[in-house]
């Protein structure tokens, strides 16, 4: 268990140091959202490109503590290139995991598992969900856009 725990934790600071997808770009297809977390600071946009049913890429900018901005450059690896579909799929078990709440346990989390330990810092829970809460929004919002 500690080694497990010692892994997690140096994928989170190796997403923290060398952040993937990181800064925005300016194009009007991408959907935006931005979310604030007042208890700690974090501050987060999550940019994300949906084109036929498909996640075609992810953005991110912001500022937080470890937690958070880690969390959303492992969100940005993961479900780039997925399906839309697939990842609510994800989102959802990733969300109900760090919630403590049952979760699809065959869906591949992958480096989003280390996020696990968060369920026993009850602060942190939020820290770890900001940047896929913003993501999920991103879905909701694509969702009510007709595709062209
Ligand atoms: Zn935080």
């Amino acid at each position: 268990m500690h080694q497990l725990e010692t892994l997690y934790r140096q994928i989170i600071m190796d997403h923290y140091k060398n952040p993937r997808n990181k800064g925005l770009l300016d194009d009007d297809r991408y959907i935006k959202n931005h979310i604030k977390n007042p208890s700690c600071g974090d501050d987060i946009t999550i940019q994300t490109l949906i084109k036929s049913g498909e996640v075609k890429d992810i953005r991110h900018e912001g500022s937080g503590c470890s937690i958070c901005c880690s969390s959303a450059s492992v969100l940005s690896s993961l479900l780039k290139g997925k399906t839309v579909d697939e990842a609510q799929q994800v989102t959802k078990s990733y969300l109900n995991m760090i919630m403590k709440q049952p979760f699809d346990e065959s869906i591949d989390l992958e480096d989003a598992l280390a996020y696990q330990g968060v369920t026993k810092f009850p602060a942190r829970v939020k820290c770890a969900s900001i940047a896929w809460k913003a993501f999920e929004a991103t879905l909701k919002k694509a969702s009510e856009k007709t595709d062209e």
